[in-house]
């Protein structure tokens, strides 16, 4: 049996599934979902990620975490938390660049949420020595100050899909035509979530909801509020969705959403204001939504490239001049990625971003 057979299955028996739902076991299936199953990841895998492509990227995040820490007189205990770390390697980064912190790693306690157990083994062995705790749940982050990475996590949260239409929104959802998938849509109803939209898109105009990321954003933003810290929230995406975003990679090419399901990577576009509208009605602020290339020039990645330049030669050079390239180029990931800051209103943004 496939996952493309257990959907089948499904849907002939209870009709058709949000973009949603489909998302969801397509990623996370426990026995067929694409996270659930595989290390995606680098060359060989179906995509790469930032922290994948240079250690610049975990260091220059964990150096504004760090002064962010001191800013705030140091608290300890505190919880350094990353969601979806993939490799562990963006933390491992980020560790390595803080170690010279006096008392950072002492009153860290490391907290990873992770939903697949291929990927928490991987981490595993990466950051054994620093004891990190796991969970699925974000509520069993602990009620203290929170210094909080994510990148490319909420580009892998499901979304429902609406197309407005003058009577209405309908939904996009997945069912069977002829023995495979295929798309279609609901019936036109009232969606009180998207009113919002209705001043912003016009019938004919697709958007997208992302309902997994309220809860999320609730409970990070207020643990932020209340006790203090900040999050660096790394996505591609845009200040408020608009049109179709569902995509699959696979071997780092773009794929049918539909073709294999659990075989693909599947992503949305994140729609940072609605990160942001949760955030504040937590309690918190945000910063300007700040492309990638601009943050990480400001933390000084060009400084960091020429130092770590010095001791190379070659393809090793090559590569380095290249990772500097595709992380901050406008063309390569420099304007596609955004940079969300979250942190307590009273105290200073994250160095990088601005009020
Ligand atoms: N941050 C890493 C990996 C990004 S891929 C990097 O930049 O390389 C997305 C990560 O989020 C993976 O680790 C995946 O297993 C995890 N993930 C996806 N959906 C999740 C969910 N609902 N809950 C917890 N983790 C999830």
């Amino acid at each position: 049996m496939s996952l493309h057979d257990l959907l089948l299955e499904r849907i002939s028996q209870t009709g058709p599934l949000t973009v949603a739902e489909y998302m969801s076991d397509c990623l996370l299936h426990p026995e067929f979902g694409y996270y659930a199953t595989r290390d995606p990841f680098g060359t060989k895998g179906d995509f790469t990620t930032a922290p994948e492509i240079s250690q610049m990227f975990g260091e220059l995040l964990g150096l504004s975490l760090a002064q962010v820490w001191m800013d705030q007189d140091r608290p300890d205990p505190f919880t350094l938390a990353e969601l979806g770390p993939g490799r562990g390697t963006l933390m491992a980064d980020l560790l390595r660049a803080t170690a010279g912190v006096p008392g950072f790693h002492a009153a860290a306690q490391i907290v990873l949420v992770e939903a697949s157990p291929t990927l928490r083994q991987m981490q595993n062995e990466r950051l054994a020595s620093v004891d990190p705790h796991w969970t699925n749940d974000i509520d069993a982050l602990p009620k203290a100050p929170l210094f909080l990475i994510a990148n490319e996590f909420f580009d892998a949260l499901p979304i429902r899909q609406f197309l407005r239409e003058a009577s209405g929104w309908r939904e996009r959802l997945i069912g069977a035509q002829d023995g495979v998938l295929a798309f279609g849509l609901g019936a036109a109803a009232p969606q009180p979530g998207l009113a919002h939209r209705l001043d912003d898109t016009e019938p004919g105009d697709l958007v997208e909801l992302c309902d997994a990321a309220r809860p999320v954003m609730t409970e990070v933003a207020e643990r932020i509020a209340a006790h203090g810290g900040a999050a660096l929230l790394v996505d591609y995406g845009d200040w408020r969705s608009l049109g179709d975003t569902l995509q699959a990679v696979r071997r780092h090419r773009k794929a049918d959403p539909l073709q294999g399901p659990g075989q693909a990577d599947l992503t949305a576009h994140v729609d940072f204001d609605a990160l942001a509208q949760v955030a504040a009605q937590a309690g918190c602020a945000y910063t300007r939504l700040t492309p990638q290339g601009v943050f990480l020039e400001r933390l000084g990645i060009t400084n960091r490239a020429q130092s770590l330049a010095k001791t190379l030669s070659g393809t090793e050079l090559q590569s380095l001049i290249s990772a500097h390239r595709r992380l901050t180029h406008p063309e390569e990931m420099g304007n596609l990625f955004k940079v969300l800051g979250l942190y307590p209103a009273a105290k200073n943004p994250p160095p990088g971003l601005e009020a």
